[in-house]
Parts: structure tokens; C-alpha cells; sequence
């Protein structure tokens, strides 16, 4: 539970987001739930460096984003990413949040198990961490044990137990949350489609209906 949300505190939750799903909202539900930060920023990525190009255009996934959100309390979209083009850098976007945030403001970033194993091909990683603090979601499949050797290392002398401690100071600390385990994957929704499977569940009937209408993921 959260007493007090420290006003202006925020975790910042990036991706590809092609589409959204109810594994990505439900993590950030409980990011929000477990920092007590005041709002969970979804960032969409315009060229994420470290993967396949998106299937769907940057538009298209922003709005998928907004339609699965829709005003929820706490979470917010945050398209900076889309606006500034070229490889989407994260260090880049936290330094631009901090500058807007102010240096004082409690600022964590927070990825899954499977991004944080190669966490340290990201450009200027360490410098990220001196920018935010860095959350590691588990996600099935993949434990924070996956990571190698020397990022686990390089994590120890940052490691907190409670994610609330995060609010505590403005950067520089790690922790792992064990969200709620929604086997569900962006991948798996377009091979589904690409097949001719129902989606239904496994993502926000707005969503679902955006996708049939603009006619994403199936190919002719
Ligand atoms: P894809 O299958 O296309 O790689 P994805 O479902 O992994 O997509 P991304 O947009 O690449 O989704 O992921 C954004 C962030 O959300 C990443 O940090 C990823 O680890 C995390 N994430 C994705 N799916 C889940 C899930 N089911 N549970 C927890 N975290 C998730």
C-alpha cells in the first residue's frame, strides 16, 4: 500500500509495444502498486536499437497504447521517443526526462528479466544508471539469474530489497519485482494473428478491434 505517492516520482516502462498487452498492463499496474511512484510512463520506442523493426508503424503502436490505457490512473504515455526519431536510445530519453523531472525527483526505469540479460550491449548503460535507478521485472521464462556474471556483479553494490526505497533518493539503485506472470508476448499475438488464431484475452478488446481494422500482423 501506498500512504503517500511522492508527488513528481516516476517509473519510466519502454518498449516496442507491438501491439500492447495485458502483460505489459498488468506489470505496470504493479509497478505502481509496489514504487508507490506518483505515475508509470510507457514509452514507445520509434527504432528500438537492440531488435527487429516493428511490424506496425510507430503511429499505429502509440495509438494502440492510448486506446489501452485510456486515462487509467497512474499510467501515462509519454512520446518522446516517436517525436525524436532515429534509434531510440534509452539513455538518451532518461537524460531527457531528467531534464524535465528536475534532479531531485525520484526517476527509475524499469525493464524485464530478458532486456536486463543484455542490458549491457545498451549504449552508455552504465551512465543509465546515474540518470535512474533500474527495476528488473521477472518475466516467465527468463529469471534475474539469466543475467551474465558481470552484470550481476556490477548490480550488487546497488541492490535494495523494497522497491520503495527507491523513492529515497533521485538514481543510482536496483532492484527486482516478481509481477504477476502473464505468459503473454507481443510475438506470440502477431504469429497468432499471422495464423489466423483468435487474440481474444490476451490484449484490450480497443486494441484487438484497432488491429483488425487497420489489418496488422496478418500477412496477405
Ligand atoms: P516482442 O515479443 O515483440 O519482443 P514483448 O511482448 O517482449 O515484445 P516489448 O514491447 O518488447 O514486448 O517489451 C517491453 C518491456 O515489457 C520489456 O522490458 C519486456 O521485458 C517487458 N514485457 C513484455 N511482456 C511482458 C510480460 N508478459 N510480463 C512482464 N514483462 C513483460
Amino acid at each position: 500500500m501506498c500512504p503517500d505517492r511522492m508527488s513528481g516520482s516516476l517509473a519510466v516502462y519502454g518498449g516496442t509495444f507491438d501491439p500492447v498487452h495485458y502483460g505489459h498492463l498488468r506489470s505496470a499496474i504493479e509497478i505502481w502498486q509496489a514504487l508507490c511512484v506518483d505515475t508509470v510512463c510507457l514509452v514507445p520506442s520509434y527504432l528500438p536499437p537492440h531488435r527487429q523493426q516493428p511490424d506496425s508503424t510507430p503511429e499505429q503502436r502509440l495509438e494502440m497504447l492510448r486506446l489501452a490505457i485510456d486515462g487509467h490512473v497512474g499510467l501515462r504515455i509519454d512520446d518522446r521517443e516517436i517525436k525524436r526519431k532515429g534509434p531510440s536510445f534509452m539513455v538518451e530519453t532518461l537524460e531527457s526526462i531528467r531534464q524535465d523531472v528536475g534532479a531531485d525527483a525520484s526517476l527509475s526505469l524499469v525493464l524485464g528479466s530478458d532486456a536486463f540479460a543484455i542490458f549491457s550491449e545498451w549504449r552508455r548503460w552504465e551512465d543509465i544508471i546515474e540518470i535512474a535507478h533500474l527495476v528488473v521485472l521477472e518475466r516467465p521464462g527468463y529469471t534475474l539469474a539469466d543475467a551474465p556474471q558481470p552484470l550481476l556483479d556490477w548490480s550488487l553494490s546497488r541492490w535494495v530489497e523494497s522497491p520503495q526505497e527507491l523513492l529515497k533518493t533521485a538514481a543510482g539503485k536496483m532492484t527486482s519485482l516478481r509481477v504477476t506472470q502473464l505468459e503473454i508476448s507481443a510475438t506470440m499475438i502477431r504469429d497468432q494473428i499471422n495464423v489466423g488464431l483468435a487474440i481474444d484475452y490476451l490484449l484490450p478488446e480497443k486494441v484487438q478491434d484497432y488491429i483488425s481494422q487497420q489489418k496488422l500482423y496478418s500477412t496477405p
